[in-house]
């Protein structure tokens, strides 16, 4: 299979890269190894769609099954006008190893469709969200592979496609996908749990390296879901001073702080954080470099790249985004002593949660929010030792260590099934 890709460097080619460095490092078997660059399975939709001008525009999208060896496959579907199939590979490699991480019993996929939500009407939205579902539910199903919310999805999409999927089958089953709303079978603590999880991560990293998280400079770049609560709960649980927050239009900063309710109305009111009153405004590019000790990417891929990781100058880097950091990247972040806690173990809060809705949703009785929160702690503490351990026991960064810890576990899964 060729790799193909407009994005560079191209998403799954790092995600390959990263795998086979991990490789070399803890030996594996060649033929586990080869195996575990590859997606299993890939479909690719073209979607009709009625738009609100009478028109009927034609759109392409994909959902990847990276592996299930350690159980249904899992992970979101964005909407997106750059995503490719690679990007999409990518992220259904680095979900299986995130739910290796976390050690929940799931394997990894990923979704996309190529298009703009935000020049989109939600009724367009919808209907394309329908369309989705009516091509690749056929390949989904709650013991098979369960779709959650990403980039530009979100809780209202998922209820559409889980109704869509109510149609196929004749019946509900909220199981097949999660991030729903609470009112159809969701999770408390769903919304919030991809930035909290990184959040806890940061507390174990805070204690095991002596740094002082309370008022510790911190910049954000990406205001969506994981943006904006990492922005509070990183404010309420750990006392973070937030200088400086990011979006697609551009960012702001100010060294006195800057509050998550005003900055939140602000983006509310006016689709960006750009303009917020007494900040100053500043690029994607700027708020990387400032001098903070937290720099937390939450938007997208390769934003850290070989050519910028030289003058970023936290010293811990949070990365709530899925890739936003490239291989030459990390090993110039390593050299420079940065502590990076990798995508796929600080962003583990998410799927976790979408598993206890899974685990909810099959025994239809729900959870009180401060128990998801309890196992949810427990999980991404474990993990987070789990990896700040395997990268001391060899030596090597964090990224390294967190696929070390995955990877020997999808390995195992793959060689107890006896497909090598
Ligand atoms: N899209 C989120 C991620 O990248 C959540 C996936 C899920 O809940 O399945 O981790």
């Amino acid at each position: 299979m060729a790799t193909e890709s407009s994005v560079s460097p191209n998403p799954f080619e790092v995600a390959q890269r990263q795998l086979d460095e991990a490789a070399q490092v803890m030996k594996l078997d060649p033929a586990v190894h080869e195996l575990l660059r590859w997606p299993l399975r890939e479909l690719h939709v073209t979607l009709p769609v009625k738009m609100d001008d009478g028109t009927t525009k034609i759109f392409h999208g994909f959902r990847v099954q990276y592996n299930d060896s350690r159980g249904p496959t899992k992970g979101g579907i964005r909407y997106h006008p750059d995503e490719t199939i690679d990007t999409v590979r990518a992220l259904a490699a680095w979900m299986t190893w995130k739910c290796a991480v976390v050690d929940i019993p799931l394997g990894g996929a990923k979704g996309g469709i190529i298009c703009n939500p935000k020049e989109m009407s939600q009724g367009e939205i919808e209907r394309l969200s329908r369309a989705y579902i009516r091509q690749v539910g056929r390949i989904l199903g709650l013991e098979k592979d369960v779709p959650a919310p990403d980039v530009y999805t979100n809780p209202q999409i998922m209820a559409w496609m889980a109704d869509e999927y109510a149609f196929l089958k004749g019946y509900n089953e909220f199981g097949v996908i999660t991030g729903k709303p609470l009112a159809l079978g969701g999770s408390a603590g769903r919304g919030d749990a991809t930035a909290r999880g990184g959040v806890y991560c940061l507390r174990e990293a805070g204690k095991a390296l002596n740094i002082d998280l309370k008022g510790a400079t911190t910049a954000i770049q990406g205001y969506g879901n994981a943006g904006t609560f990492a922005h509070k709960l990183g404010a309420e649980i750990l006392g973070l001073k937030v200088v400086a927050v990011s979006d697609s239009k551009g960012g702001i900063y100010n060294p006195d702080g800057l509050d998550y309710e005003a900055v939140f109305a602000h983006k509310q009111e006016t689709g960006s954080v750009i303009g917020f009153p007494g900040a100053k405004s500043i690029t994607n590019e700027e708020l990387l470099e400032l001098d903070v000790t937290v720099l937390i990417p939450a938007a997208l891929e390769s934003v850290i790249t070989a050519e910028n990781a030289d003058r970023i100058k936290a010293k811990l880097i949070a990365e709530l985004a899925n890739g936003p950091t490239t291989p030459d990247a990390d090993k110039i972040l390593h050299e420079k002593d940065a502590y990076v806690i990798p995508d796929f173990l600080c962003n583990a809060g998410g799927v976790t949660v979408s598993y206890f809705e899974m685990v909810q949703n099959a025994y239809d009785y729900y959870w009180e929010e401060s128990l998801v929160h309890e196992r949810l702690d427990k999980k991404m503490t474990a993990a987070f030792h789990a990896v700040h351990d395997a990268a001391k026991e060899y030596g090597v960064h964090n990224r390294m260590a967190a696929y070390i810890v995955a990877v020997s576990r999808v390995a195992e899964a793959v060689k107890l099934r006896g497909w090598v």
